[in-house]
C-alpha cells in the first residue's frame, strides 16, 4: 500500500526557536535543526516532506502575505499529499487558522496547525509531542477511508480544536488553546479519541478553491465604559476603513446614549460594515436587551458566537471577494465553514 504522505510547512514560532547565546532571547532557527531534534519522526511510517517560510518568523510578524504563502504551498501540493501540518508560533495561530479556513474553500484534507510553548530542543519541550501528534492526526482515516479531519484545526497538547473557533488562552500553559463555543474535535490522552459528531464534513464533490484575496481595511473597536464620542467618531471615520468588528459587552450590548447610536448609524449610512461580537470568552451575541434592538435597527450585523479572530479574518476575506455590500453583510451573518453556530443552537465547549 502506498505510504501516507504528509507535507510539513514550517513558518517559525517558538517550536523551532533557539536561544541566542549573547542576548538569551529566542530567535527562529532553520527547519533542519528542528527535524534533527526529533529523531522519533523517523519512526513514523509516513513519507514526510517539508517546506519552510524563508526566513521563518515569530508569529507576531505574521502578515496576510504569509497566509497566501501557506495557502499556495497547500494549493500547489494538494493532490500529492494526504495531509498538511503547519508549524506556527502560538501568538497569532488562531488568526492564521481562521484565515486559512476561509481561504481554503471546499478543503477535504486535514490542515493541522501546531506549535509549542517551549522550543523543541529544550528538555521539557511540548513541541515534540505536538509535532508527532499533529502528523498522526493529519494521516488518520475514518471508517470510509477518507481523511478523519477535513478542515483547518489546531492541535495543542491534549486537544484538537476547530481552527476558526480557537483562541489562545494562555501565555504559559501547555494546553494553551481552546474553542470556547465549540466542543473539541479530539482528545489526546493515551490514544487519540475523535468526537466524530463535531467534525466538519465538506461537500467532497466540490474542488478546492483557494481565495488569495485579503483586504486589511478593517479594524477592531473594543467598547469600555467611558469610551468618548470624540474618539469613537474619530475611529469610525478612519480614512479608507470598510469594516469594523465591534467588541461589545455580554450578549452584544452597547451604551444606549443617543450620541453612541448616532455615531454608529452615521457610520453605517456612510457604508461602513459593523460586525458585533462579544467581549466574553464564551457565549454569543443575541437579542436580549434594548441595545440589541437599536443595533439591529441601525444595520449592525450580529456576529453570533464568532471569535474575534474569526470575525476580523472573515471580514478581510469577504471584502476581497468583489461582492455587493448586501452580500458581504449576508455572508458575515451566516456560517461559511463551521465558524459560527446557527442562532439558538450554541454548542457548549468542554
Ligand atoms: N512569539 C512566539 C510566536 O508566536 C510564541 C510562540 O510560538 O509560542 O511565534
Amino acid at each position: 500500500m502506498a505510504h501516507t504522505r504528509i507535507l510539513l510547512i514550517y513558518t517559525g514560532g517558538t517550536i523551532g526557536m533557539i536561544e541566542d547565546p549573547v542576548t538569551k532571547s529566542l530567535k527562529p532557527f532553520d527547519f533542519d535543526h528542528l527535524i534533527d531534534n526529533v529523531p522519533k519522526l523517523r519512526m513514523l511510517n509516513y513519507e514526510i516532506e517539508h517546506l519552510s517560510l524563508n526566513p521563518p518568523i515569530d508569529s507576531s510578524d505574521m502578515l496576510p502575505e504569509n497566509w497566501r504563502q501557506i495557502c499556495s504551498a497547500i494549493d500547489e501540493n494538494y493532490d500529492r499529499y494526504d495531509g498538511f501540518v503547519v508549524l506556527h508560533g502560538t501568538d497569532t495561530m488562531a488568526y492564521t487558522a481562521s484565515a486559512l479556513s476561509f481561504m481554503l474553500e471546499n478543503l477535504t484534507k486535514p490542515v493541522i496547525i501546531t506549535g509549542s510553548q517551549l522550543p523543541i530542543g529544550e528538555v521539557r519541550t511540548d513541541g515534540e509531542e505536538n509535532l508527532i501528534t499533529a502528523i498522526q492526526i493529519a494521516a488518520e482515516r475514518d471508517s470510509k477511508g477518507e481523511p478523519m479531519i477535513q478542515e483547518v484545526a489546531i492541535l495543542f497538547e491534549n486537544y484538537l480544536w476547530r481552527g476558526n473557533r480557537s483562541t489562545k488562552m494562555s501565555a504559559d500553559n501547555f494546553n494553551a488553546f481552546r474553542s470556547n463555543n465549540y466542543p473539541p474535535l479530539a482528545h489526546i490522552g493515551l490514544g487519540i479519541h475523535y468526537y466524530t459528531d463535531s467534525l466538519y464534513r465538506p461537500d467532497r464533490s466540490r474542488p478546492l478553491t483557494v481565495h488569495y484575496g485579503l483586504d486589511s481595511d478593517v479594524m477592531y473597536i473594543s467598547l469600555f465604559p467611558g469610551i468618548s464620542e470624540r474618539i469613537l467618531n474619530h475611529l469610525l471615520n478612519t480614512p479608507g476603513i470598510k469594516g469594523v468588528v465591534m467588541k461589545t459587552y455580554g450578549a452584544g450590548n452597547t451604551p444606549t446614549a443617543p450620541w453612541f447610536t448616532k455615531a454608529l448609524s452615521d457610520a453605517v449610512a456612510r457604508g461602513l460594515i459593523i460586525l458585533n461580537v462579544t467581549q466574553c470568552i464564551n457565549g454569543s451575541v443575541h437579542k436580549r436587551y434594548v441595545s440589541a434592538d437599536q443595533l439591529e435597527a441601525i444595520g449592525v450585523i450580529s456576529g453570533g458566537d464568532l471569535t474575534s479572530e474569526a470575525a476580523i479574518t472573515k471580514m478581510m476575506h469577504l471584502f476581497a471577494m468583489n461582492l455587493t455590500h448586501d452580500e458581504i453583510k449576508r455572508r458575515l451573518g451566516k456560517s461559511l465553514c463551521g465558524e459560527m453556530s446557527p442562532p439558538g443552537a450554541i454548542p457548549s465547549s468542554l
